[in-house]
């Protein structure tokens, strides 16, 4: 149908022989000419009825004289010409109308649109209902104005029918119903309307359509638009307004902005823009406090559900405790005192036998404890700590592991500042204290001196008719010994310590190390509740399975109740002096609440160390113009060495300058050990640990200096030096290469001999070397033979592989690492 259709008709009728200009003005589209044209084609047509279009036909017979039928006479064709003048005119007029008639369609329609347009702008909920109304409407006026149009075509018709039929019929000598031409003239333009209405894909529905009967309804001009509008709308881009749900965003201490924005269902780029309004520059996947999310949230119009980080932490919520199920437990002491007053001393003659001997120094560099029972059968349980650092750091994490504090004073002494600090500590924690009185033995003890001076610090022995119990003892002859279990075991039973042994096991982390060969083990006393192997727990930023309970006596127990110390095997990772563990009831519990605990650190860390860096750098600046303070890291193999350090380096300093630790820990020293160390400007100090690879190659980068030590003296001393601007040329280790240790081969009358191959620098024979186990130093001497090949070498260059035995030391495993060192003079940098 349609264009197609029409294009034939008209070139038909071109073809006829009508002059050209009359087929012009058909072909330029659809005006008025066209209707003159189909007009003058129905006037003339000669044989009424003809199937197809017949204005060809009629065309020829009219509009060429020479062509016209015989026995016509010149009076007949002049009438014949007449009528075709009047005709004519009679078109032209028709056509005004029919013009007319458009136009005012064509206003009308444009009036339609307009208000289609406006009541599209309307409310979407009325659509559905505005757009059935306005089709109907559409519809009817269509209707409407096909009848009218058609009414007056009719009535046009009907005036020039008397005019022309008659001619026409005398003519053709047979009736000429008028009907037929006006029923082709009526279904030409309707099909050239239906054209041109397909083409325009208004979807309006015409009469034909609608008579046509085939049911199919095209969609309305109004659905096309709001198509479109749709379309356009969402090439645009989110401009369309939805209805806005207000969700309950649950907010915890820090979230990250995309977490955020995942919680409110936004979009993060509106978040970030959001808090670039107020003044913050954020990527998404920084942290943000409470706070700041709180007034983001509100902004975007949700409603804020504050919860507590903790909550993760709720399956291991202290549940209150029955009465009923509490039974008595052993007292748990902590030694303290200065130094060399006898601590360790006393702590042997107590447990009556020796603290392995032989660590380097005599200083007692790890963190134990163990229990004793008295001659009453009462067990006790003591910690014996290096200092009072552990302690504080204990508390400070919560741990408050001392039931009672016995003050270790030398008789022969008096009171020292240490002892003036353990007196702090112990008040600070609301922990009673007993006084005792050692090295009683010595001839230049002074007991009641000492008496006398407690009294200043606000300590009075019940000697001084005060309430604080006081012993006299010597840990050399063993004298006032029981008195003072004695003493211990009294308080404990003025205190009346309690716990349930039936619950969940909760301890606290006495010491941790990552221990060749067994892997992370932490000495934990337990609590609370009754600890087993098998056990699932979470430990600080651990977690992990019981999978060995080790007691003070080295020997494997298989459950540890309250105020037991023992060993804990199982661990994923080295958990701190101070952590808490809890034991759970399913290891994804135990994982959740570690991974939390991590990444809350982490915040923490990152929060804080922003605020360090910067704000502290710039006070330094402003406020210490007189005490230079020195930033140093310190990571150490087992926490009790990095206790010991971080105390030692505390103690360092005058009014001039002060040492700062940034950091310490446990392990090898990692990258963020690096960063943290570049972002302060500090140094690293590693005592018995190593960097790892990727920390060397960083701190090469940024030109962060690592030191290592093998005796705590060494470095303190260093830094003591450094603090005090002492710093000079010193005979100082420098690493000249590093092996790996591929194989180990047995060979006679040698020992172990290691395959290794050099990674870097270059191995040499006479220089002195470090055996290194996850990056941990596990032996240091010299080297007994370097062989490349069979032969003996002096050198090896890295890349080479080599043969290497230690001298007087076996115990080498493949994939240990040797660290082959140089000793030189070389100027001191530290900082
Ligand atoms: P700590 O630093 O507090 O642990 O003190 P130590 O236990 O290492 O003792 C320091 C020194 O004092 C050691 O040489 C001990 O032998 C000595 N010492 C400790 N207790 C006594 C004692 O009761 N009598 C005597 N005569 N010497 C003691």
């Amino acid at each position: 149908m349609s264009d197609n259709d029409g294009k034939k008709t008209l070139g038909l009728r071109g073809a006829g022989g009508r002059p050209g200009n009359v087929k012009q003005s058909f072909s330029h589209g659809r005006t008025k000419n066209v209707v003159v044209e189909t007009k003058r084609k129905r006037v003339v047509v000669p044989k009424p009825g003809a199937a197809k279009p017949t204005g060809g036909a009629s065309a020829k017979a009219g509009g060429d004289p020479s062509r016209r039928p015989a026995g016509i006479s010149d009076a007949e064709l002049e009438r014949r010409m007449r009528a075709l003048k009047a005709a004519k005119a009679r078109e032209v007029e028709e056509a005004a109308e029919r013009a007319a008639a458009e136009k005012a369609r064509e206003e009308e329609r444009n009036r339609r649109r307009a208000e289609q347009e406006a009541k599209e702008q309307e409310q979407r909920e009325a659509e559905e209902k505005a757009r059935a109304k306005a089709d109907e409407e559409d519809r009817k006026k269509r209707e409407t104005e096909e009848a009218a149009k058609r009414a007056a075509a009719d009535a046009a018709a009907a005036v020039a029918a008397p005019k022309t039929e008659a001619p026409a019929r005398a003519q053709a000598n047979k009736p000429a119903p008028a009907a037929t031409p006006r029923k082709n003239e009526r279904d030409q333009r309707q099909n050239r309307s239906k054209a041109r209405d397909d083409g325009r894909r208004s979807g309006k529905l015409t009469l034909n359509q609608a008579l046509s009967g085939d049911g199919r309804r095209q969609k309305s001009m109004a659905a096309m638009k709001r198509k479109q509008e749709r379309a356009r709308q969402k090439a645009m881009g989110g401009s369309v307004e939805r209805e806005k749900v207000i969700r309950d965003v649950q907010l915890p201490e820090t979230i990250v902005v995309s977490e955020l924005a995942n919680r409110m269902a936004e979009r993060v780029a509106d978040v970030v823009k959001s808090l670039m309004n107020m003044g913050m520059m954020v990527t998404q996947n920084q942290a943000l406090d409470a706070d700041t999310a709180e007034l983001i949230i509100e902004e975007f119009g949700h409603k804020v559900v504050r919860v507590s980080d903790a909550d993760v932490e709720d399956v291991i919520a202290d549940n209150d405790e029955d009465d009923g199920d509490l039974v008595s437990r052993p007292p748990v002491i902590t030694i303290m005192g200065h130094v060399d007053h006898g601590k360790t001393s006393l702590l042997d003659a107590i447990r009556d036998a020796k603290v392995v001997s032989g660590e380097a120094g005599g200083i007692t560099q790890h963190i134990g404890a163990y229990q004793v029972t008295t001659d009453d059968g009462v067990t006790l349980s003591f910690l014996d700590t290096p200092g009072h650092a552990a302690f504080t750091s204990m508390r400070s994490r919560g741990a408050q592991v001392t039931d009672i504090v016995v003050l270790v004073v030398a008789a022969d002494d008096s009171v020292m500042p240490q002892t003036i600090e353990a007196i702090n500590h112990a008040k600070a924690a609301k922990v009673p204290m007993i006084v005792a009185i050692n090295k009683i033995d010595r001839p230049a003890a002074d007991p009641n001196k000492v008496r006398a001076e407690l009294l200043q610090h606000e300590v009075i022995v019940e000697a001084m008719s005060g309430e604080v119990q006081d012993v006299e003892v010597s840990a050399i002859t063993g004298q006032g010994l029981d008195e003072l279990l004695e003493a211990i075991a009294l308080q404990s039973e003025i205190l009346e310590l309690k716990a349930n042994p039936e619950r969940a096991a909760q301890g606290a982390v006495i010491e941790a190390q990552l221990d060749v060969g067994r892997g992370p083990v932490a000495t934990v006393l337990i609590q609370k509740g009754t600890l087993k192997q098998g056990d699932i727990f979470v430990v600080g930023e651990q977690y992990g399975k019981v999978r060995a309970l080790i007691n003070d006596k080295g020997e494997r127990v298989n459950e540890a109740g309250p105020s037991v110390p023992v060993e804990v095997l199982g661990l994923n990772g080295t958990p701190e002096a101070g952590d808490v563990l809890n034991v759970t009831e399913t290891e994804a519990q135990a994982r959740e609440i570690a991974e939390y605990r991590e990444q809350a650190a982490k915040d923490k860390r990152a929060a804080a160390g922003a605020a360090t860096t910067l704000e502290q750098l710039m006070q330094k600046a402003k406020d210490d113009k007189n005490v230079a303070e020195m930033p140093i890291l310190v990571k150490a193999d087992v926490q009790g060495s990095a206790e010991a350090i971080v105390q030692a380096m505390e103690k360092i300093g005058n009014d001039e300058v002060r040492v700062r630790v940034l950091h310490s820990g446990v392990g090898a020293i990692s990258e963020s050990d690096i960063g943290l160390a570049e972002a302060s400007g500090a140094p690293v100090m590693g005592f018995n640990v190593r960097a790892n690879a990727s920390a060397r190659s960083t701190a090469n980068q940024k030109g962060v200096e690592i030191r290592y030590y093998s005796v705590i003296y060494d470095l303190v001393d260093d830094v003591k030096a450094a603090a005090s601007g002492l710093l000079s040329a010193e005979i100082r280790e420098n690493f000249i290469g590093y092996a790996e240790i591929k194989e180990v081969f047995k060979v006679s009358n040698v020992g172990k001999v290691a395959g290794c191959i050099v990674t870097e620098g270059v191995a040499r024979r006479s220089a002195g070397v470090r055996l290194l186990r996850d990056n941990v130093v596990i032996h240091e001497g010299t080297l007994k033979t370097l062989k490349r090949f069979k032969d003996e070498v002096p050198e090896v260059q890295s890349g080479q592989e080599c043969g290497m035995a230690f001298e007087n030391y076996d115990d080498v495993r493949p994939k240990d690492v040797i660290e082959i060192f140089e000793r030189e003079e070389v100027t001191r940098t530290l900082a």
